[in-house]
């Protein structure tokens, strides 16, 4: 009998090299292999005439063998088997190359199913090497991401295999009251026409039979996660006033500021660890937040540790968080990878002892040898969702701390919900007084030459620049080359005469963060980079960016490279360029002009795009969803509120079993201590 969680190997015709194919693409049970949806299907029921057939495109016809011409040797290793066929509406030629098996499949006179690209002109139709189906099969069918070694046909016929061995033993989850409330088809017969659907129409309520599955058992995991994470004591924390610490800031706290310090501090003199995510737009000031909490666990004689995603931005926390902070008479430290032996060694000393308060750092903060007196907070500056891992760690390094995850771009709301649903969410919603709005202009290469005359009059003003500068794709050996080329271009315009740094990915840490320091001194004017100083980078007197082929970003990724200027008072620009300004690409330009709210962009940005894309390529896997659509507001919705429904009914899940021993065994999945 064939289980759920048995080895891949245990079925029929899955040896120990196909098992070790399958385990390359991360399917290790049975249960991943039925869950390896396929990415869309191909169609066979609506076969069209011959005659009918576009040249040069991909078609299904339906016709019958006439004749098997004898196979043809081109030459040493290709031999060439041709079969004529036909239908009411003319004849077409079917071509295979070496396929020997394929053509001794069909016989003549019986009818078959073809799919595939047609060549020729309107007289002479041709199919090459098609997918050939029969009349009576499957004529619906999966396309799932094949690896070498591994064809579509070894795919269909194990999970059709696995399908059948398990059959009613796929066990429905959800009450029938909620999946009739939601429309959602039932649990066997969604997984059996995700991948053998007997109509389009199946193939949709089964994907979205399986997305609210996915999002359900995701959702639920993390709420059983926070209700975990309440019971825990941890440091207790005297409470104290948030004047206390905003007295001595160079500016005053926007009320957004005050009242998310308030919830932060609520949080943390409880007798439970706080699990807190700090979201607002870009420069909406969540490091003077962050710093706040420093200062209340300082003050109840607790350490705080600040983790940030690269190297630049730990030096920049330690910077900022210096200035907030050690006025206060609190010791701030950096601790990074590309600092020396002996600085670390001090560094953790420091931390060992306790002498040292507050410390900022990348990923050198979890090192085995990193130990802390008496750690009471940690906050982490996260991207999307990646930190996890890393977060638990850090948070390991305590017992119990208090945590803090700062979002470094605003998500929408919906999305947010879901993402983070095991965690409190503060949003900053206000922007600092003052701030102007930033001048965005999207314009051609053909202004190229006025918008770096503008660029040259605002350093002449005393300010200074970014310029982000265009990627042939997404490698590194190219970045180099295509960073150099432009700044050798760049040379040579009239903004040639100010001093200008280069920044981009292969550069040492060190080097980094020499040519940072020296664009924050200002002896830098003129800062040509790739993306790297998408997050977070702060240097107020910048005023102007000017972004080449704006149109290879994500709406969201450009508030974000938009959001580097306008941080101090002065009027700042963003000038976005673009050489290729189709009807598409002026749409969602001008978006960025028209609008300032970041979160606004960012749902405008998921409506676009998909959520891979809004993760950017290298994040695709954060979401970690094989099939439901996050985009889907509606889906999301729904899940959401059946969410609630259920654990209303129990709070524990215990009502609904299945999917208690879902979540828990996805939690387990995501680390002991959940996924937080
Ligand atoms: P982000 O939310 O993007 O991380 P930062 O914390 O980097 O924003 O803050 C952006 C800039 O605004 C910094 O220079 C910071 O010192 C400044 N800032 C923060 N809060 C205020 C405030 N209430 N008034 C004026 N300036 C502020
Ligand atoms: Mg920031």
């Amino acid at each position: 009998m064939i289980r759920y969680y048995d080895p891949i190997a245990a079925l029929p015709g899955v040896g120990k090299k196909r098992s070790e194919l399958y385990n390359n693409i991360g399917i290790m049970t049975v249960g991943d292999l039925l869950t390896y949806y396929p990415r869309e299907y191909i169609d066979l029921t609506e076969p069209v005439l011959i005659s009918e057939t576009p040249i040069d495109e991909t078609s299904a016809v339906r016709v019958t063998v006439d004749r098997k011409l004898a196979a043809q040797r081109i030459r040493q290793g290709l031999v060439l088997y041709k079969i004529t066929a036909f239908d009411d509406s003319g004849k077409i030629i079917i071509v295979f190359y070496n396929n020997r098996f394929a053509y001794e499949e069909l016989e003549e006179g019986r009818t078959y199913r073809l799919y595939g690209k047609v060549s020729g002109n309107m007289v002479r139709r041709e199919m090459n090497s098609p997918l050939v189906v029969k009349d009576d099969d499957m004529l619906i069918r999966p396309k799932y991401r094949l690896t070498e070694g591994l064809t579509a046909q070894m795919i269909i016929t194990n999970v059709k295999y696995a399908l059948d061995a398990l059959g009613e033993r796929i066990d429905e989850f959800l009450p029938d009251d909620i999946r009739a409330q939601y429309e959602l088809a039932a649990e066997e017969y969604a997984i059996r026409n995700v991948h053998f659907p007997e109509s389009q129409h199946a193939a949709e309520i089964s994907r979205r039979r399986l997305g609210f599955d996915e999002l359900l058992v995701f959702t639920s995991a993390m709420k059983l996660v926070k209700r975990s994470n309440s019971a825990v004591t941890s440091c207790i924390m005297n409470p104290c006033d948030v004047d206390e610490y905003a007295g001595s800031l160079p500016f005053e706290l926007t009320n957004a500021q005050k009242r998310v310090c308030g919830e932060i501090f609520t949080d943390m003199t409880k007798d439970t660890p706080m699990n807190r995510l700090v979201q607002g737009d870009v420069g909406s000031g969540k490091t003077a937040v962050a710093a706040a909490a420093c200062f209340l666990a300082y003050k109840n004689g607790y350490q705080a540790a600040l983790m940030a995603p690269t190297e630049i931005l730990a030096v920049q926390h330690a910077q900022t968080l210096s200035k907030f902070l050690e006025p206060l008479g609190i010791s701030v430290g950096l601790l990074t990878g590309s600092m020396t032996q002996k600085q670390k060694n001090e560094i953790k000393s420091r931390l060992a002892d306790g002498s040292l308060s507050v410390v900022t750092g990348t990923h050198a903060l979890i090192s085995a040898s990193t130990e802390f007196k008496r750690l009471g907070l940690i906050i982490t500056d996260e991207q999307h969702r990646f930190g996890v891992e890393q977060r638990k760690l850090l948070a390991g390094k305590g017992e119990h701390p208090h945590k803090l995850v700062m979002s470094a771009t605003p998500i929408p709301r919906t999305l947010g919900l879901i993402l983070y649903g095991d965690l409190d969410i503060s949003i900053i919603d206000e922007m600092p007084k003052g701030r102007q709005k930033i001048e965005t202009y999207a314009v051609t290469g053909k202004l190229r030459q006025r918008a770096q005359n503008f660029v040259g009059q605002q350093i002449d003003a005393g300010h200074q620049a970014y310029i982000v500068c265009p990627m042939i794709d997404d490698d590194p050996e190219s970045e180099l080359q295509s960073v150099t080329a432009y700044a050798e271009q760049l040379g040579k315009s009239v903004l040639g005469k100010y001093s200008t740094g280069l920044l981009h990915g292969r550069l040492p840490a060190d080097e980094k963060e020499n040519i940072m320091n020296r664009f924050k001194a200002g002896e830098i004017q003129i800062l040509v980079s790739t993306t790297v100083i998408e997050v977070g980078v702060d240097v107020p007197n910048a005023t102007v960016i000017m972004i080449e082929s704006a149109e290879r970003f994500g709406l969201a990724q450009l508030h974000q490279l938009r959001g580097r200027v306008g941080r101090g008072s002065d009027k700042s620009y963003c000038i976005l360029l673009t050489d290729n300004p189709t009807e598409d690409v002026r749409k969602r330009l001008k978006i960025m002009s028209e609008t300032s709210d970041g979160f606004a962009i960012a749902e405008e940005d998921m409506r676009i795009r998909g959520a891979g894309e809004f993760f950017g390529v290298k994040q695709s896997g954060a979401a970690g969803f094989k099939i439901a659509d996050i985009y889907d507001r509606q889906l999301m919705n729904d899940v959401n509120s059946a969410v609630n429904t259920l654990f209303e009914r129990s709070a524990d899940l215990t009502e609904t079993p299945l999917l208690r021993e879902r979540a828990m065994a996805l939690m387990l999945k995501n680390g002991e201590e959940g996924m937080n």
